[in-house]
């Protein structure tokens, strides 16, 4: 490990330990997808609620069928959401539809297309043989009134979502999307529709860290440029700590001159956890904590060192914020060896295919310098290459992060 510098294992350590969920939030179910639970949700009845019949048909009583019984006459016609009609002899049955009740008395139901039915009496197929489950969905089979559905921390997709309605939830009680103050830091910054002078730069970082949140519906982004001096910083981002529950700053963390993040952040009282990761890029990364307990990422300007930054160690931290997991990590196999002497953990730029197989085959896409960031379009992401390995063969299999 490089003097001074931490791992990014330990940096991971530190941010997990530092970060702690903000409070939830009750939403109306229409605006819950994609949000993560902040509740348990219990069975409100059995599933199904009742032996659901699964084939329109004739509902009989199984009895009169063991006994031979082949002709039936019709007491009655029932649909779905219709009181159960009964079956009270070997040779009545019920004509009944999907999703309807079992009639009582009845054990079974014959589908239609093996039944000819005439004028209120049915005749079943001469090699009709009774399906064991009579196509009927037995009550409490799929879960039990009171049973735990979902837990505290699961992300609402489309089945969760129909989980929550059948429990007989208008709402539900789920993760604040985190308010998030995106700061750009550098007297060169213009934005895009404003004239620019040969010496300045196009602002770019902030709309790639917007993107990449809002991508996976993970805060609500404000941003916010400012310049190189130190007084307007002061002001502008306590303003900024005030109004939102995460901060991400990009630019300023370096040794420069005029690198005035670290020590303004400080004069504000956030609380150093880490400066300064074992990794290429996004060495300079600086992380902390304010009074309130707001996590404060301070991100080096370079734009590939901020994106990689985002996705590695500032996206984890929004997750844990929100209560949730981290979507799963695959793991992929590069498509070629790549070498890399210095000890720090190298991020490379990769283009995924997948292999007839279905592995994932990572294709290094190394950018020219941290800056480079044009070369990460058609980049899926990057993998993780450990501090302690030189050589990575072709076919090492190794994290990926997508962007
Ligand atoms: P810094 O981390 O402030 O030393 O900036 C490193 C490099 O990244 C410089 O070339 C900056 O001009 C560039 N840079 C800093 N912030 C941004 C930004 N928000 N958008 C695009 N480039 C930036
Ligand atoms: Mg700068």
């Amino acid at each position: 490990m490089s003097h001074g510098l931490i791992s990014v294992a330990e940096a991971e350590r530190r941010i997990r330990a530092a970060v702690r969920p903000l409070p939830g939030e009750r939403r109306p179910l229409h605006l819950a997808q994609g949000a993560v639970l902040r509740q348990a949700v219990v069975a409100e009845r059995d599933q199904p609620p009742f032996d659901r019949v699964t084939m329109d048909g004739i509902a009989i009583a199984r009895a009169g069928w063991e006994r031979g019984v082949r002709r039936y006459r019709s007491v009655g016609v029932q649909g779905a959401g219709a009181p159960a009609l009964e079956v009270n002899a070997d040779d009545e049955c019920v004509e009944i539809m999907t999703g309807a009740m079992l009639p009582t008395g009845a054990g079974c139901v014959i589908p239609i297309e093996r039944v000819r039915l005439e004028a209120g009496r049915a005749a079943i197929e001469e090699d009709y043989r009774l399906d064991p489950g009579g196509h009927v969905h037995p009550r409490g089979s799929d879960y039990r009134a009171g049973e735990t559905l979902l837990k505290p921390g699961t992300l609402i997709r489309a089945p969760e979502m129909a989980v929550l309605a059948s429990a007989g939830q208008p709402e539900v009680e789920v993760a604040r999307r985190p308010a998030v103050a995106v700061i750009s830091v550098g007297d060169e910054l213009v934005a895009p529709g404003l004239d620019l002078a040969p010496y300045q730069i196009r602002l770019s970082n902030d709309r790639a860290i917007e993107a990449a949140l809002n991508q996976r519906g993970l805060a609500t982004v404000t941003r916010l440029t400012l310049p190189d001096e130190v007084e307007i910083l002061k002001r502008e981002i306590a303003r900024a700590h005030e109004a939102n529950d995460l901060l991400i700053l990009s630019g300023g963390v370096s040794m420069g001159k005029y690198d005035y993040v670290p020590e303004i952040l400080s004069a504000l009282g956030i609380e150093l956890v880490l400066h300064k990761v074992a990794q290429r890029p996004g060495k300079p990364m600086w992380f902390g904590i304010s009074a309130a307990a707001k996590p404060v990422f301070a991100l080096p300007g370079n734009p590939v060192s901020t994106l990689v930054c985002l996705v590695r160690h500032v996206i984890p931290a929004i997750y844990g914020s929100m209560g949730a997991k981290m979507p799963e990590l695959p793991m992929v196999a590069l498509t070629q060896q790549v070498e890399f002497a210095p000890p720090l953990t190298w991020f490379l730029p990769v283009k995924v295919s997948w292999s007839g197989a279905g592995i994932g085959l990572a294709k290094p896409r190394p950018t020219n310098t941290s800056g480079d960031f044009a070369s990460l379009t058609g980049s899926d992401g990057f993998v993780e290459l450990e501090a302690e390995h030189e050589v990575f063969p072709a076919g090492y299999a190794a994290r990926l992060y997508r962007w």
